[in-house]
C-alpha cells in the first residue's frame, strides 16, 4: 500500500529499473503544461516541456524557435502580425 502522500495523483508514477535488475515505482513531479500562442491559444511546437531545472540547463536556442515572435506566437499568427506591421 503506498504511503498517504503517494495516493494522490499529483505526482506521476514512473517505473524505473534499478541496478539490481528490479523494477521499482518512483514518484516524479509532473511537467508543466505546453506553451500556448499569445493570440489564438494554439499549442506552440518546438518548445520543450520540462521542470525548471531542466529548462535552466537547456540552451536558449533549444527552448524556442529562432524567429521573430518565436516562443510567443504560433506560425500563422506571427506571419499575420509581420505582414500587418509591414503594411503600415
Ligand atoms: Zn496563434
Amino acid at each position: 500500500m503506498p504511503a498517504g502522500k503517494h495516493k494522490s495523483r499529483s505526482l506521476r508514477r514512473v517505473q524505473t529499473k534499478i541496478p539490481s535488475g528490479k523494477t521499482v515505482q518512483r514518484y516524479e513531479k509532473r511537467n508543466p503544461s505546453k506553451a500556448k500562442c499569445g493570440e489564438c491559444g494554439a499549442e506552440l511546437s518546438g518548445i520543450p516541456r520540462g521542470r525548471p531545472h531542466e529548462m535552466q540547463n537547456m540552451a536558449k536556442t533549444k527552448k524556442r524557435p529562432e524567429r521573430p515572435y518565436g516562443g510567443y506566437l504560433c506560425t500563422q499568427c506571427a506571419r499575420k502580425k509581420i505582414i500587418a506591421e509591414h503594411r503600415v
